[in-house]
């Protein structure tokens, strides 16, 4: 890790939260649900389809873990009433699993309840590896209630690609990403090219197994290489589409990818617990404070 992101890393918790403000505003959707929709509905008049996270993450009472599953129910409400073209994105920490398997099982239950009752869909997020195994028990429980859930499968992990081909039966969903949480090389490639060929090799057996993926990334050159291999093999639009993270600069890349009939779904977070998070995030990743800080001069 460099100096200077370790520096920024270990002061951030102790700085006014409104000098860490402009640096997190981008990629956070605003405070309330009101934020969100608002600009859920703008990215849809753009051409772009949208997931809805509520910023949080290991939460550790049950009430806790109730309310954000309320506020879940009600954002299913929302988008039905309001014809967004978005689903919802979960992480399993924020609705309980990190106080126990079946208090998360009871609150996704509800949930998945609530997908089926507008004919929505469910994107269980993945955290870290402690937590890997439980997800997936999760995803399984849901799929007997309800078909339209899906999961994440991250590249760095080395499990992943028998993972896929464990789960990826009956209308198998998942994102595909590279994976932000710091994990041991025991369980996780560290290499950034062993990365990459992991995920057009996860990419690849996702199609060959008639499952649907989302390619969730902003690397431009691994989009280049997808793309590639997309258009050799004449890969089914209905077989995948984009994801990326709102506030991301990706250079028109996005509109491009509007405009040559390729599905983008951008994964918009919110809420108050913004400045925590972004902290967590950051500290777990101080890779990231380099991104955000070239992203945000970039803009500037
Ligand atoms: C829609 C979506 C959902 C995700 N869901 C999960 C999940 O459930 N579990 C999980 O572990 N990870 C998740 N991630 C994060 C993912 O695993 C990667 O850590 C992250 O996307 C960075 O990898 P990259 O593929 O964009 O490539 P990189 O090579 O790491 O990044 C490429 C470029 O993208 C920009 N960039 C990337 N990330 C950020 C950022 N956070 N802020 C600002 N700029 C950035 C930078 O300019 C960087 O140079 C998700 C990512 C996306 C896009």
């Amino acid at each position: 890790m460099s100096l200077f992101n370790s520096l920024i890393t270990s002061t951030l918790p102790i700085l006014p939260k409104w000098f860490a403000k402009p640096f997190a505003r981008p990629y956070v959707a605003g405070k309330t649900e009101d934020d969100a929709v608002h600009h859920i509905r703008s990215l849809n008049h753009k051409g772009f389809s949208a997931t809805v996270d509520i910023l949080g993450e290991h939460v550790m009472t049950k009430e806790k873990a109730l309310d954000i599953t309320t506020q879940y129910c009600h954002l299913y409400d929302r988008i039905a009433h309001e014809s967004l073209a978005c689903n919802i994105s979960i992480k399993p920490t924020h609705i309980g699993l990190d106080i126990s398997l079946a208090e998360a099982m009871a609150n996704f239950t509800t949930l998945v309840y609530k997908a089926k009752e507008y004919g929505n869909f469910l994107r269980i997020d993945m955290e870290n590896s402690p937590f890997t195994d439980q997800t997936f028990e999760i995803y399984q429980h849901c799929k007997t209630i309800y078909n339209n859930v899906g999961v994440v499968i991250q590249s760095y992990l080395h499990r992943s690609l028998d993972d896929i081909n464990h789960l990826a039966i009956c209308q198998f969903n998942s994102r595909i990403c590279k994976g932000i949480y710091k994990e041991s090389e025991s369980i996780a490639f560290q290499d950034r090219e062993e990365i990459n060929d992991n995920y057009l090799n996860l990419a690849k057996t996702m199609a060959t197994r008639g499952a649907y993926s989302g390619f969730a990334t902003h690397d431009q050159d691994l989009i280049d290489q997808l793309l590639g291999w997309i258009e050799s093999e004449n890969i089914s639009k209905d077989l995948f589409e984009f994801q990326v993270l709102y506030g991301v600069p990706m250079e028109g890349r996005l509109e491009a990818l509007l405009e040559a009939g390729y599905k983008v779904r951008v994964y918009v977070p919110y809420g108050p617990d913004w400045f925590d998070y972004s902290v967590r995030r950051l500290k777990e990743n101080p890779k990231i404070i380099s991104y955000v800080l070239k992203n945000f001069f970039r803009s500037k």
